[in-house]
């Protein structure tokens, strides 16, 4: 988590195991994903910088991410 920004992955929702998306890590234009131990994750020091475009929430098929504003 971030200062100012939280992404958050709900690994229940996340299929990314399963059938390979990896549409978080190819839209984030901050490279704020990465695919470690078998699921996806942030890369916590990136999340502030996170420009809230958005994207990944709406290009989720699984609707897994929800990006959190702390401020
Ligand atoms: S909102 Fe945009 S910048 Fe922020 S994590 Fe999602 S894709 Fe990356
Ligand atoms: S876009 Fe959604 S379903 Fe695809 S890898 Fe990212 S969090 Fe998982």
């Amino acid at each position: 988590m971030g200062m100012f920004i939280q992404i958050k992955i709900d690994k229940d929702r996340c299929q990314a195991s399963l059938n390979d998306c990896r549409e978080c890590i190819n839209i984030c234009p901050v490279d704020v994903f990465q695919f470690k131990d078998g699921q996806i994750v942030t890369i916590p020091y990136n999340e502030d910088e996170c420009t809230l475009c958005y994207m990944c929430e709406k290009k989720c098929p699984d609707k897994a991410i929800k990006v959190v504003k702390l401020y």
